[in-house]
């Protein structure tokens, strides 16, 4: 779980419910929408170094990002085209970052973003608990190996990646019990015990590692231990 994530990602479960609200709001955590559509090109602004070098100095240029613009005239009509340019960028130096924006942003929030947002590149600073953050319901399974999570996130004056804290293992358990002959009874009985320590993670496309066991007990190679490779704990925003 990410440290900026909503105080209701921390929750227990023993079954999912898929009507939920919550349910709903973690499934849809992955979805883009025009919004961080914008808070990531802001993010990418940062996150882009000016390649410009001085040529007298051979210093690269430090700059950050601002939000320029540019009239085109095409036909006698003219149009403001804004792209996002380095601050040190002086008149004929060629060189300094360009970053055109996708139409799919919205030029308005990325005019306020700029204004009035500082960029983490190390995560937001909460050590102001004060600030208002927007709720992340981002929920990875233990298996991922990001630190952060994927999306940028707000408080009233910063903006960066929410840092993922691993909830641990959860404890649930998994059985299964096989008939002696699966050819004549081709069932599995999987039963799963204990209360997950975590929200209900949105459905995933089954690990590559348990399509291989289930094949493996279809096959009756009964030797492997399922309690292990299905108890997949999960980790998430909290
Ligand atoms: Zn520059
Ligand atoms: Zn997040
Ligand atoms: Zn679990």
């Amino acid at each position: 779980m990410s440290i900026l994530g909503s105080p209701e990602l921390d929750i227990e479960h023993t079954f999912v419910d898929f009507e939920s609200q919550l349910y709903k709001k973690i499934f849809d955590a992955n979805e883009s929408s025009i919004n961080t559509i914008t808070l990531n090109t802001f993010g990418q602004a940062y996150n882009t170094p000016c390649l410009y070098t001085d040529p007298v100095t051979n210093i690269q240029c430090n700059g950050k990002p601002v939000l320029r613009e540019y009239k085109k005239i095409d036909n006698t009509i003219s149009t403001i085209r804004k792209f996002v340019g380095c601050k040190n960028y002086k008149l004929g130096q060629k060189g300094h970052h360009y970053i055109s924006i996708n139409q799919n942003v919205n030029l308005n929030y990325l005019e306020q973003l700029f204004q009035n947002y500082i960029y983490c590149p190390n995560g937001i600073n909460r050590e102001d608990q004060n600030e208002i953050i927007d709720k992340c319901f981002t929920v990875l399974p233990n298996s991922s190996v990001r630190n952060y999570c994927s999306f940028l996130h707000k408080t009233n004056t910063q903006i960066g990646k929410g840092k993922i804290i691993n909830k641990g293992n959860c404890p649930v358990k998994f059985y299964h019990i096989l008939p002696d002959n699966l050819t004549e009874c081709p069932f599995i009985v999987m039963i799963s015990t204990g209360v997950h320590n975590h929200p209900p993670p949105p459905p995933v496309k089954t690990p590559q590692n348990i399509m291989e066991n289930l094949q493996k007990i279809v096959n009756n190679e009964y030797d492997l231990d399922l309690t292990r490779t299905l108890d997949i704990s999960h980790i998430g925003h909290n």
